[in-house]
């Protein structure tokens, strides 16, 4: 029993072992891919329902490790937000989209939004504004076509210092959306604190519409506090034209989904400007 007893701690440490290794050499290939520059943007359309145009985009960071394929946000963006390559690759990312869009409008094409995820450690930063600000300056993208979107937690998790530095950040111009909306544990005042422009109702409210009753509950509510509060509302999501016509019924403005369009190449972005949405 004790030779078994020992061989198991062997393994456990093993195991240990291995777990941390193998964040030691992912955080290894992320500072290198930061390096070589081998991140880059997908783009998925915001679509106004009421007549399906493209009204904006959402960039969406991709990795291109050679030899490795395209690798999704879901499989580094935790580990660059735990060691904090999120600041180095957040800026790039803010930097690319920014140049993105404005290259787009002096092209001519007729959108409102840019929207680019910042995350908490980003948020975090006493000087986002001026880190912002200066992206804003170098790409020459005016400020209004800036959505900046944040998740709850990162709002309340930092007190008092989250509503200085939004403050700080809409004086700029920028806009501001709360992503994932109604998944954080907060409370609903701070609403009423934070200046914020949209909301977000998140993806997991929207599945299982038309089946589950509660999220058809939950996204109407949602809709309608955002209403109320002369908020703007997109769901995120959206597959089905049965979710669609949930939406469009409960007077959703906006919607972004695979029904439209998944995250595509700037290319490919550029194209379905250029022809529509086909549905
Ligand atoms: P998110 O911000 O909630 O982005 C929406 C995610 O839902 C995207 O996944 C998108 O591809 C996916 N999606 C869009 N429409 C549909 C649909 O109709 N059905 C389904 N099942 N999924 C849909 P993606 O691109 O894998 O991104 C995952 C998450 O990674 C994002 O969630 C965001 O939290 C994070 N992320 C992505 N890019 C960045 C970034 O540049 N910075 C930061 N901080 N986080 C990022
Ligand atoms: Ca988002
Ligand atoms: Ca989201
Ligand atoms: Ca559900």
């Amino acid at each position: 029993a004790k030779e078994e007893g020992r061989g198991i701690y062997r393994f456990y440490t093993a195991a240990l072992t291995d777990k941390a290794n193998e964040r030691l050499s992912m955080e290894r290939r992320l500072r290198r891919a930061l390096e070589r520059d081998e991140f880059l943007l997908h783009y998925q359309p915001l679509i106004r329902i009421a007549d399906r145009r493209i009204v904006g985009f959402e960039a969406l960071a991709r990795w291109q490790e050679p030899g490795n394929g395209l690798i999704p946000p879901g499989s580094f963006i935790p580990l660059a937000e735990e060691t904090g390559i999120i600041l180095p690759l957040g800026e790039r990312v803010l930097r690319m989209a920014c140049r993105q869009m404005k290259s787009w409008l002096d092209a001519g094409h007729d959108i409102a939004t840019m929207a680019v995820n910042l995350s908490p450690r980003q948020f975090h930063l006493p000087d986002i504004d001026e880190i912002v600000s200066g992206i804003l300056t170098e790409t020459g993208l005016p400020a209004q076509y800036l959505e900046l979107e944040l998740t709850e937690s990162a709002l309340i998790e930092q007190g008092i210092g989250a509503e200085m530095r939004l403050a700080a950040l809409r004086k700029l111009g920028v806009r501001v959306a709360i992503d994932d909306f109604g998944t954080g544990y907060s409370s609903l005042s701070y609403l009423k604190r934070f200046p914020i422009n949209k909301l977000k109702v998140d993806q997991s409210f929207v599945r299982d519409i038309p089946s589950d009753p509660a999220d058809m509950e939950i996204t109407s509510a949602i809709i309608g506090l955002a209403r109320n509060l002369r908020l703007d509302c997109i769901a995120e999501g959206v597959e089905t034209e049965a979710q669609l016509d949930f939406l469009r019924q409960q007077d959703c403005d906006f919607a972004q989904g695979y029904l439209f369009s998944k995250p595509v190449p700037a290319a490919d972005a550029e194209s379905l400007l250029g022809h529509g949405i086909e549905m």
